[in-house]
């Protein structure tokens, strides 16, 4: 059966270019970035020429990127090393109620020690109101975090105006651009982003790697104790290899973009249209516009969305209900409560993301599949 991935928010298949740009780093030039003799500087060189490239399409400065192991370990640096780092300033942080959990569970982490934290609703298509943050923050304020675009709904926040509010203020702000990063152009100096987050493998690139933008200047503490590397402000032996791939990732989606911005959306929205128009009693989430090119969502009346995924599988259609980190939990999705949507409404939500693979064919397939699905479900 040929299988149908329609779920690349949750993470994408490397790009063979990324594939081919690695391997050399896993063999002959194998060797650890702080090493002083020529392996270690071949492989230091390679990191710091990804570095560069990185922060070239981020409109950073090279000294401005940390190496993670993902976005998980960014936020949570961004998080827990900001707010310990300023403690004596402030303890008040602002952070948007539709946040990955990458975020959410160091902020409880915070909350149980003693910070204040205020969170920030969002509308029914899924954006925040920058003039909610305005109104949020006090003198003890410390640090606003908001995200990009939203993994679950694939709506993109006015990070640009949140940042101007955070800048005059004098309050840090932190944007986790996991899902924005090599689909949408990111220019941290545009959106006043001080720490921004991302993971290769949203982007074409490997699993376990991804990066944290410090702009110059930014106290951020290690999170990691042991080692001296990137600068004191990431313990751990570099992942030459991964960087590497990472990088040749950001490259291939800077040269690819426009293109694929354009293809994806017009498949996108032919999901949307027809979604919406072939089957009742469905529901379209998130903004018809401020929305990632690659993201369709819906909930479906009457519809179980564990058993509409199941039977998409059997049908070799991969999909998810929202974020592949909760899939599986009983609670129905903090985003989509955050919307408003009923828990009914919510456990019967389906997200389909497509990405450089994707074909009208494999499209056309899917679109002939769910009317006959969600039918029998209903029965
Ligand atoms: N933030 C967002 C918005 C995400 O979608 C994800 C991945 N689902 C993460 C953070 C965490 O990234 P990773 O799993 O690569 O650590």
């Amino acid at each position: 059966m040929h299988r149908i991935y329609l779920d690349y928010a949750a993470t994408t298949p490397a790009d063979p270019e990324v594939i081919k740009a690695m391997e050399s780093y896993f063999f002959e030039k194998f060797g650890n970035a702080t090493s002083p003799h020529t392996f270690g500087r071949e492989a230091s060189k390679a990191l710091e020429n990804a570095r560069e490239t990185l922060a070239h399409f981020l409109g950073a400065k090279s000294e401005e990127i940390i190496f993670t192991s993902g976005a998980t370990e960014s936020n949570n640096q961004a998080i827990i090393g900001l707010a310990y780092h300023l403690k004596g300033k402030g303890n008040h942080i602002i952070v948007s109620k539709i946040e990955h959990h990458s975020v959410l569970e160091p902020i409880e982490f915070l909350a149980k020690q003693g910070f204040k934290i205020t969170y920030i609703n969002v509308d029914k298509t899924g954006l925040v109101d920058p003039h909610d943050i305005k109104k949020a923050i006090i003198n003890q304020t410390i640090l606003i975090s908001v995200m990009y675009a939203n993994n679950e709904i694939g709506a993109i926040q006015p990070v640009a105006e949140i940042g101007k509010i955070a800048k005059e203020r004098k309050i840090l702000f932190h944007v986790d651009a996991v899902q924005m990063t090599g689909h949408l152009p990111v220019n941290v100096n545009e959106i006043g982003a001080d720490v921004l987050s991302l993971s290769a493998h949203k982007f074409y690139g490997p699993k376990g790697v991804g990066a944290l933008y410090v702009r110059k200047g930014t106290p951020v503490d290690s999170y990691l104790m042991g080692g001296d590397q990137e600068k004191g402000r990431r313990a751990s032996t570099q992942n030459v290899a991964g960087a590497v791939g990472l990088a040749q990732a950001i490259e291939l989606c800077r040269e690819k973009m426009s293109q694929e911005i354009e293809v994806q959306t017009k498949l996108r929205n032919k999901i949307i249209n027809e979604v919406t128009k072939r089957i009742d009693g469905v529901t379209f989430n998130g903004h018809p516009t401020k929305r990632l090119p690659n993201n369709a969502h819906f909930s479906f009346d009457k519809v179980q969305g564990e058993t509409l995924l199941t039977s998409l599988d059997m049908m070799g259609i991969a999909a998810s209900m929202g974020s592949a980190c909760t899939s599986g939990a009983m609670e129905p999705s903090h985003v989509l409560r955050a919307i408003g949507l009923s828990d009914d409404l919510a456990f019967g939500s389906l997200r389909i993301t497509i990405g450089r693979w994707t074909t009208s064919e494999e499209v056309d397939y899917f679109l002939e599949q769910l009317p006959g699905i969600v039918k029998r479900l209903r029965i």
